[in-house]
């Protein structure tokens, strides 16, 4: 509930000028106190953008939302996040009907999109295949390699843009929402061992992982503590769910990381946002890829077992991925 949470945000709210804000999940929409973490987060940072990151799928379990984001201009807006093209169908039908016509509709590509095309491209092409670093530059490629790429790799502006990119629709009252149904992902912190059967984190020099890391500006606010990144944040945690194969020297450097308290001294507090900003690297980036390695996978709601240990007599299962 917000209000069980509401003080430290206000504390935080003197110290920290925010950009952009995220409310994520899970579901966040799930939560039956949305609206007052909506609109607390609002009155506290109340020239922060918010993008509200969602499946899409309860939009209309907050009557107040639409007006909300309709009163903002556009500083608050959401963002539907499905990682399944093969529920496009049922997303867009759930938003027409929540958006008010006319819409207006445009594609993003961003260097994000732009750099998994690359790597993708790479993955494919053919040695006598001319370069084609962009998603645009493929209508300029002969015909049969298009065909090709299009038929055998699943691969082509259209559907970029359809599977990739974000489109981006603003409804006749200004209400912005933004689809992804990206199931294109850069290699994740956690990843499946194949020979072990077992979850597990990566082995990798710490600045190279950071390299490559897309979410080094994205920072985690969890039951208030200030975090650098997801991983740093929610690794410990799901941790304690799931068994992750790691060595006792790395469970200790994941349970070491120290998040920002609002009850430092304001010395402590600047060095910690200082090192933010000035991109630090840190110890725990080792558990990160080093390479982007994008992939495809489909996110369902179906639950699958996915690995068998005894431990406190529980069978273990994660959702499907
Ligand atoms: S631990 Fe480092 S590499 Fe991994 S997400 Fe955080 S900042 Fe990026």
């Amino acid at each position: 509930m917000w209000n069980d949470h509401a003080d430290i945000y206000k504390e935080w709210a003197t110290k920290l000028k925010i950009d952009r804000i995220g409310i994520i999940g899970g579901e966040p929409m799930l939560n039956p106190d949305f609206m007052s973490w909506l609109t607390g987060i609002n009155s506290l940072w109340p020239t922060s953008e918010i993008e509200i990151v969602t499946n899409g799928s309860q939009l209309h379990r907050h009557p107040d939302l639409y007006n909300t984001l309709a009163n903002s201009h556009q500083l608050i807006h959401v963002k539907i996040s499905f990682h399944g093209v093969g529920q496009k169908q049922k997303v867009m039908k759930d938003l027409d009907t929540w958006l008010v016509h006319p819409v207006k509709k445009i594609v993003n590509h961003t260097a994000y999109t732009d750099a998994l095309w690359a790597t993708a491209w790479n993955n494919i092409r053919d040695p006598s295949w001319p370069n084609c670093d962009t998603p645009q530059d493929f209508v300029n490629l002969p015909k049969y390699i298009q065909q090709e790429c299009d038929k055998i790799h699943h691969m082509s502006l259209d559907i970029w843009e359809q599977e990739v990119c974000d489109t981006i629709f603003y409804d006749a009252n200004n209400v912005k929402v933004t689809v992804n149904l990206a199931n294109y992902f850069a290699a994740s912190t956690i990843k499946f061992d194949p020979t072990t059967q077992r979850l597990t984190v990566h082995n990798s020099i710490p600045a190279k992982a950071f390299a490559v890391c897309y979410s080094k500006s994205c920072h985690h606010f969890i039951r208030g503590r200030l975090y650098k990144c997801g991983p740093v944040g929610i690794l410990p945690e799901f941790y304690q769910q799931f068994p992750i194969e790691m060595s006792d020297s790395d469970r200790n450097l994941m349970n070491a990381y120290v998040p920002g308290d609002v009850n430092w001294d304001d010395q402590q507090l600047k060095q910690f946002i200082d090192d933010f900003n000035n991109l630090k690297v840190i110890p725990q980036c080792k558990f990160c890829p080093e390479n982007m390695q994008p992939k495809k996978f489909e996110a369902g709601v179906k639950k699958v077992k996915f690995l068998k240990i005894h431990q406190n007599s529980m069978d273990h299962t994660i959702q499907t991925l």
